[in-house]
Formats: C-alpha cells, structure tokens, sequence
C-alpha cells in the first residue's frame, strides 16, 4: 500500500466517524446543568494493575510523615516558615535557586514526559485519580452498587434505603476527606504539630484547626460532588495536553483503522471490529467516548482498554482495538515501540535529573554572608597595624549544633571574633570580628582579602571581603 492509498483510508475512516461531540461536552447537559457521570465498575488486566500502584501510593502518602531521619520528617512543605525538606535535605530560602532549578527541571520533565508517553501520569500517578478513582469511587461502588443500581437510587424518592445509602456514603466520604486533610495539613506543618493539636485542642492552635476545616471541606466537596470536573476544569496540566501532543505521542486511543465503520457484529458485512456496544463510553470516569479520539477530558485512566479487551474477547477479535498507542501508529499499523525519539527524550530527562540530582548532593551545608560593620572605617592600631570591623551572618542547614572558625586565605594577619562562632543547628547566626593587618600589606585604599569558613578543619564556604586603609 504507498502512502496515497493509505491516507485516503485514514481519510474515509475519520469521515466515519461522528464529529457532533465536537459541540457540546460530556458532562454539560444541553440545559447547561451538570451531566453526572455514572461509570461503571472496571475490571481487568490494568485496573488490577492500576489498583496495586495505588495502593503502593496510599501506603506511602500513610506512612511517609511518621518517617523521621535525625528527627525530622522526609518531606516538609512548610509555606509558612518558609522550611522545606526533600528527601530529608532541609531547603532555605538561601537555596532558592537550587528550587528554581529544581522547578524548571520538573517543568521540562512533565513537558517531555507527556510529548512522549501523554497523559501517562494523570491514569497512574496523579492524586487526584488515585483518591478518587481507587479510594472513594471503590466506596461508592460498595455503598450504592454499580452505575445502573446508582441511577435507581438517584431516581428513587427519599424512603429508607435511600437516607441509609446517601447517609452512610456522606458520613464515611466526610471522614476520608477528614483523615486525608490531617495527613496534608502533616505534610505542611509536620504530623507531629497535627498532633499537638489533636492534643491541645481547637481553640489553642485555632489557625491550624482552621486549615484543617478547610481542607476537609475541600476534599470533600471534590470528592462527593465536584470529582471529574477538577480533571476538566480545573487542572492546567489537563489543558496543556493540546500544545503538547503530537502523533507520535502515545496515548490510550481508539484504532478506528481496524474498528470502522463500526456496526453490530455480522460476518458478511463489512464493518470493522468495533461493534458499538458502548462498553468503553460506560466505564470511563469522564463520560467521554475514546472512539471520537483524543480529548482534554481523558485522563488515561484505562478503563475503557479493559472494558474492549473484555468484548474483543467475548468476540473472538484480538485484543487492543483501544490501546496504548499513537496516532502515526495507528495509521501505519505499526506496534507501540521504544522508538528513537522516546530514548531521546528519556535521555533527556536523565541528564536533567542527574544534574538536579548533583546539586542536591553538593549543596553547602553553612551558607555565609560577611559585611562590612556599616558606618565603620578603618582603625589605626599601634601606628603600625590597621582593623576593619565585619558583620558575618551564618545559616546552619545541618541538624546538628556547629562550630565554626575563620581563617585569612591569602593574606596574613590576624581575625578577632567578638564571640565564638557556635551555630545552632537549623538555624541563623550572626556575630562581628575585627580583621587586622600590618601597614606594609596594604598597597592601595582597598584591598581585597579572602575568607575561609571551617568546621573541625574542613573549609565549609569562602567569601570575599574588602579591607580598607589610608589612601596610599
Ligand atoms: S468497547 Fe470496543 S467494541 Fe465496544 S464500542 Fe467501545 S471500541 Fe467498540
Ligand atoms: S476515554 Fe478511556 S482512558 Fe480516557 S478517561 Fe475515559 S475510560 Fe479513561
């Protein structure tokens, strides 16, 4: 087949399919009410997969803030002190550009990551999936039953079963939201302040009681009601995904190569693989349906590659009429392969990880500033020795108390401290100390000296001063 014959049958197979969905979208009812979405319960290869990754997240999203190394905790977000901890390295704001880059490096990876492999993240990884997908969706399902006993119970007048069911479903999402609000809130503050509060009470620590109420409320809200629409409306990386993309990307989509023109099953016609059974519209979570290709709603949660596995099975059709695939795979009916480009971005993402990763490693564990005392000359000593006053301001990032001294790198003389410098661990220090040198050092008004910062002999940081004296 040359390339003309086979884009004349991608075009008569795009002709095939309905553009109407363009119009409107999926959970907007004509009315402009809200569409709830209803999906089914999926079951299947990736589900089953996509459950036990779940699970490894929600252990760890459990677990991770009572893990302490050297008495604080893994990860810390903390907005308010402006204290942040990764993997156990406590960032400043001194380390802000170790953050910017951190930042940019993220930026990149997510740009390249989806250019690459789509919207991977947002099936396997994303919170907001995994809560609502694998957490409360999994409750529902237990509470209310599958999507046709959900719509009785929606259509139902309030009688018994329907105040037992809406209020078990609203007691234990509350409870969830609740839990999971005192985890994040731990994220930010530290459990161990979460639980200062548990302890104290609400009207000690009232602030922090109020972020608890808040986030409970959010995630609640989310959770009970708002659900897919944050994927859709709210999510930037949602709406990225149409300057992202291309046709190689690869994504769960439909081959409407081998499944049109779709039609119910029968031999002697000649209709493709897809017999129209809406079992992929049922279970997706976004009430789109895959088959009009690829959309801002799909969060490529693989549901629907499940729920076709299952019919293409039933009909004896090979699996993978949706799959993971690209669009320039489909046309050209070629396997999803770790292509050329593929390797190329993940090299990519290595090296800027690798780098990021350098920076963290080597980052100074004392960060120093030395100033000149403001308002402060020179001092004449003894007619042949000169003095210069410092401010020195010293961050501790370490967890441990220190012990510092100063030493002149390329000069002799001598460093008068006005107090030992002893910094306490995590924390700022200031001091003064004087600099004196003899006259015959000086060679000109300004002269520029070099100061090294040790810790038990090991230069932890060197800076740069100017010392003044007469005009010569
Ligand atoms: S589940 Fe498969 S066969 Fe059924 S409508 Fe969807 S694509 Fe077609
Ligand atoms: S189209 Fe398929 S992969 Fe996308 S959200 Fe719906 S079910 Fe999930």
């Amino acid at each position: 087949m040359n390339s003309t014959d086979s884009e004349s049958i991608v075009n008569y197979k795009q002709g095939l399919l309905d553009q109407t969905f363009r119009d409107s979208v999926s959970t907007i009812s004509k009315e402009g009410n809200r569409n709830y979405v209803n999906p089914q319960k999926p079951h299947g290869k990736l589900y089953n997969l996509r459950s036990y990754f779940s699970y490894f997240y929600l252990v760890l999203f459990f677990t991770l803030p009572f893990i302490k190394i050297e008495g604080e905790p893994v990860f810390l977000f903390n907005v308010l002190e402006r204290k942040f901890i990764f993997f156990s390295k406590i960032f400043w704001p001194q380390d802000f550009f170790i953050f910017a880059i951190g930042l940019l490096t993220f930026i990149v990876f997510v740009i390249l990551f989806t250019v690459a492999f789509g919207r991977i993240w947002c099936g396997w990884a994303c919170p907001q999936t995994i809560f609502m997908e694998m957490v409360f969706r999994k409750i529902e399902y237990f509470i209310d039953g599958d999507a046709t006993q959900q719509k009785k119970l929606k259509a139902m007048p309030w009688n018994t079963e329907k105040i037992l069911k809406r209020g078990t479903k609203i007691i234990v999402f509350f409870l969830l939201s609740f839990l999971i609000a005192n985890f994040f809130l731990g994220y930010i503050i530290g459990i161990d302040e979460v639980g200062v509060l548990i302890k104290e009470g609400i009207f000690v620590h009232f602030g922090t009681f109020s972020a608890l109420v808040i986030f409970t409320l959010v995630f609640f809200f989310v959770y009970y009601w708002f659900r897919e629409q944050a994927c859709i409306i709210v999510c930037p990386y949602g709406r990225l995904q149409g300057v992202l993309l291309d046709r190689n990307s690869i994504l769960v989509a439909y081959d409407y190569i081998r499944g049109e023109p779709r039609g119910k099953l029968d031999p002697s016609s000649n209709h493709g693989d897809c017999v129209n059974c809406h079992a992929c519209v049922r279970v997706c979570p976004t009430g789109i349906d895959i088959r009009n290709g690829t959309q801002l709603e799909c969060v490529n949660c693989t549901a629907c590659i499940d729920a076709c596995d299952e019919i293409m099975d039933h009909i004896d059709k090979p699996k993978g009429l949706i799959r993971y695939a690209s669009e320039n795979g489909i046309v050209n009916k070629q396997k999803t392969t770790y292509t050329w480009r593929l390797k190329l971005y993940t090299l990519v993402l290595t090296l800027l990880l690798s780098f990021l990763a350098i920076l963290l490693i080597t980052r100074a564990d004392v960060a120093a500033r030395i100033l000149r005392t403001p308002g402060q000359t020179y001092q004449l000593l003894n007619k042949d020795k000169i003095s210069n006053l410092y401010n020195i301001k010293l961050v501790n990032k370490t967890r441990k108390n220190i012990h510092l001294e100063l030493k002149l790198e390329n000069i002799e003389g001598e460093i008068k401290q006005v107090s030992p410098v002893d910094v306490p661990k995590e924390s700022y220090f200031q001091t003064s100390f004087f600099i004196t040198l003899k006259n015959e050092q000086l060679k000109a008004r300004k002269t520029k000296i070099r100061i090294g910062v040790y810790e038990n002999g090991k230069q932890m940081d060197e800076l740069s001063v100017l010392f003044l004296g007469p005009s010569i």
